[in-house]
């Protein structure tokens, strides 16, 4: 096989990342994105390895009955939906599938329960926040997002994934930009001053948040700007400007001015209510989140007695919807605003059974075992790379009888359950939640016990 070569291919299976997969006669796999299982297609090979190649599709001579109309124009360029052009249903079957390939294929378990794909409701503008980067094209200051792997910047248009005052924010920065003849930051000569345009949006509350980030400390004239927001939309609550000097991929920089409202939005959670800072993590999804948590929650089936430790707590989110359950909760997380954050929310939602660590979950978990903590249900929620083999170490010493692993990376999370299960935990179900529909990512919810 050679590059430019013209082959027909079966789509047979979808990788983790959402590209479709098909098999050579002489069994070369070939990864084909935007394809779907059952696509019959002409493919062209764009790079060839020894045991893969990668290719495009060139024509489709027969589509997947799963195939659908897509409704994006960006839909293929940008680096956000894989799943636009395939039914939600094969949207739901593909995420379970990854899934139970991972906890067999990485994991090496069998038997484990895999419940169906807790669905999204809606599947368009269910999101919460953008980090929209801009560039400098002839018609002035232009958003996007980035094409897959690179920092290409592909417009974006009307995103069909975010509210609709995103665009209103969007444009009404885009014309002030131009009008005051400021520029975009370009990333390869260190110049112009916006960087991103963060917003974050509180569904239940209709707050919101802008938040630039800029190469520097503010934008020239940045109360005309501030007050064409404000005019047209009543539920700004915040705007804030985000200083961000550095040479770096990280978006965000650590200093904010709060320049019109408050230094935060308010949300609300499975009935509690959370601030929401610029830094803070929180779901993107705020529905399905709700569902998310209330699954760990039946999984945690805590009775009253209990001494709950959340790790990765973020903004204590996942514990303090289940504080009034237990006796204590001791939460963990590593960044300080977000442990502020937590305190903060305890404080609002009358809760005094709860007390937050700022550290590494690792040391943390050692340092609370040395002191005599025993949890009896741990709450575990770790970035995609999911937990170090030693916080796994002290967990099964600490002995409690449940885990509840929270996960967005089924990969990373099969690894870990097999170590689980090498000190004597057991998987009982995993349930996937579909937080980020239209995308590749599925966030999972899985109940390990002691033995
Ligand atoms: N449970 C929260 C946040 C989950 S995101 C929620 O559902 O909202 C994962 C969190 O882990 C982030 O807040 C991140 O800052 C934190 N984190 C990342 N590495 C960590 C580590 N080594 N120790 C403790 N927290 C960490």
């Amino acid at each position: 096989m050679n590059k430019n070569d013209i082959i027909s291919l079966t789509i047979t299976s979808m990788t983790a990342q959402g590209s479709g997969v098909g098999k050579t006669a002489d069994g070369m796999a070939v990864f084909v994105p935007f394809s779907a299982i059952g696509d019959i297609l002409e493919v062209r090979i764009l790079k060839v390895k020894k045991t893969y190649a990668y290719g495009k599709i060139e024509k489709i001579i027969t589509p997947s009955k799963s195939r659908i109309e897509t409704d994006c124009p960006a839909f293929g360029k940008c680096g956000g939906c894989v799943y636009r052009h395939i039914s939600y249903n094969s949207e739901k079957e593909i995420k379970r599938q990854r899934v139970v390939d991972a906890v067999e294929r990485v994991g090496g378990l069998k038997g484990v329960k895999i419940n169906e794909v807790v669905a999204n409701e809606r599947l368009y503008r269910y999101r919460n926040k953008a980090q929209l980067p801009c560039r400098n094209t002839e018609n002035g200051v232009e958003f996007g997002f980035y094409a897959s792997h690179s920092h290409r910047i592909i417009p974006c248009g009307d995103c069909l994934l975010q509210p609709e005052s995103f665009n209103t924010v969007m444009n009404i920065t885009k014309n002030f930009m131009d009008k005051t003849a400021q520029t975009a930051y370009d990333e390869r000569t260190g110049k112009g001053k916006l960087r991103h345009l963060y917003i974050r949006y509180a569904e239940m509350t209709g707050e919101l948040m802008v938040c630039f980030v800029v190469n520097g400390n503010g934008l020239k004239r940045e109360d005309e700007l501030i007050n064409e927001l404000k005019k047209n939309l009543p539920e700004l609550k915040s705007v804030i400007f985000n200083s961000n000097k550095e040479k770096t991929n990280v978006i965000t920089g650590l200093k904010n001015r709060t320049a019109y409202g408050s230094d935060y939005i308010t949300d609300i959670l499975c009935g509690k209510k959370f601030k929401l800072s610029p830094l803070s993590f929180y779901q993107v999804n705020r529905a399905q989140a709700e569902k998310l948590y209330t699954i760990a929650k039946n999984c945690a089936d805590l009775k009253g007695g209990e001494v709950l430790l959340d790790l990765y707590c973020g903004t204590g989110t996942i514990g303090l919807t289940m504080a009034e359950s237990c006796r204590e909760l001791i939460g963990v997380e590593i960044i300080e605003d977000a442990v502020k954050d937590a305190e903060g929310n305890a404080k609002i939602n009358g809760i005094n059974n709860a007390r937050f660590i700022c550290s590494d979950a690792d040391s943390a978990a050692k340092k609370l075992k040395n002191e005599g903590v025993m949890p009896d249900v741990i709450i575990v929620d770790p970035p995609r790379k999911g937990l170090e083999s030693g916080v796994i170490d002290t967990i099964a010493e600490m002995s409690p009888e449940k885990v509840v692993y929270i996960s967005c990376a089924p990969e990373t999370l099969a690894r870990d359950l097999k170590l689980f299960n090498e000190k004597n935990y057991s998987v009982k179900e995993i349930t996937p939640v579909d937080l980020f529909s239209r995308t590749a990512h599925v966030e999972n919810v899985c109940l390990i016990t002691k033995v």
